[in-house]
């Protein structure tokens, strides 16, 4: 297989500033992609692209006007989207009877609305790519319920029948559309949620992170690299056979 498989690729990351977003850069980037980075914050992003080269540019994925803003200056930048890693997410928690219409609106606007926005700002380009790749970041909150996080779960459930709906839907053009189902991952994200829980429960950082580091069944957080890889991996011509599918990447508590 060629060194740089993916040389000359534009590939635009949401998210693309930290965790698996940073992660999957690196791996497109060592493979050859040209790389457009997305997030509301500028730091990270001009971080990434010191290490791994790329366009970075702000943009808030709930802003549908500033997504179809961001695509353009994306596509000025790198040329038309071969890959689009539509990663960009936030987590929330509280018992579904203190949940809030505001919490509920702001997972569902960014997890799961915005890969719409992003996905529908793309498709022209990823449709004429001769090898179009479309890859979502969902989580093993896409197969199975999660106690105190109904709208996390509901909007990563969600992203799964986007990605099945048009991997059938164009599964006779070049585009492949999958999604990476991770379980816990050593990232910004699940320091978050250590501190949310150990605020709300009262236990220690180190008893919250290992209470959450234990719901992989490996007993370990997984490393946003083995992600990165994963999606690097989908975005390859030769995977233009992986169709549809959601790939379970979690110590296997799924299993
Ligand atoms: P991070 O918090 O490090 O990454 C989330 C990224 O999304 C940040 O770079 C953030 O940048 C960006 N983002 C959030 N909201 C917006 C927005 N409105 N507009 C643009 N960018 C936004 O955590 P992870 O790397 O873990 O998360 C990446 C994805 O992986 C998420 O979709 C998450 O749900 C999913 N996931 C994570 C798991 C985990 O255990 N960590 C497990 C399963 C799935 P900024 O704040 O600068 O905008």
């Amino acid at each position: 297989m060629a060194e740089t498989p993916l040389a000359g690729r534009h590939a635009l990351i949401t998210g693309g500033g930290t965790g698996i977003g940073a992660a999957a850069a690196g791996h497109l980037s060592a493979a050859g992609a040209k790389l457009s980075l997305l997030g509301r914050r500028i730091e990270p992003l001009q971080a990434v692209s010191e290490l791994h080269g790329g366009a970075v540019i702000q943009c808030d994925v709930t802003d549908p006007s500033r997504v179809a803003a961001a695509f353009d200056e994306a596509r000025a930048a790198n040329g038309p989207i071969d890959l689009l890693v539509v990663n960009a997410g936030i987590a929330e928690s509280a018992p579904f009877h203190k949940m809030t219409r505001e919490s509920w609106d702001r997972i569902i606007a960014t997890n799961l609305t915005a890969a719409f926005d992003c996905t529908r700002a793309a498709i022209g380009d990823l449709l004429k790519s001769d090898n179009g790749r479309l890859v979502l970041v969902a989580s093993v909150a896409s197969l199975r319920g999660v106690p105190y996080a109904a709208h996390y779960a509901a909007s990563k459930h969600g992203l799964l029948g986007l990605m099945r709906s048009l991997a059938g839907e164009y599964a006779k053009t070049s585009l492949t559309v999958n999604a990476v189902c991770p379980g816990y991952v050593d990232t910004p994200m699940t320091d978050q949620s250590v501190a949310r829980v150990s605020q709300i429960t009262g236990r220690s950082e180190g008893d919250a992170r290992s209470a959450i580091t234990n719901m992989n069944a490996s007993g370990r957080l997984v490393d946003p690299e083995a992600i990165g890889n994963v999606i690097a991996m989908l975005c390859l011509p030769l995977s233009r056979d992986i169709n549809g599918a959601a790939v379970t990447i979690d110590g296997g508590t799924a299993a």
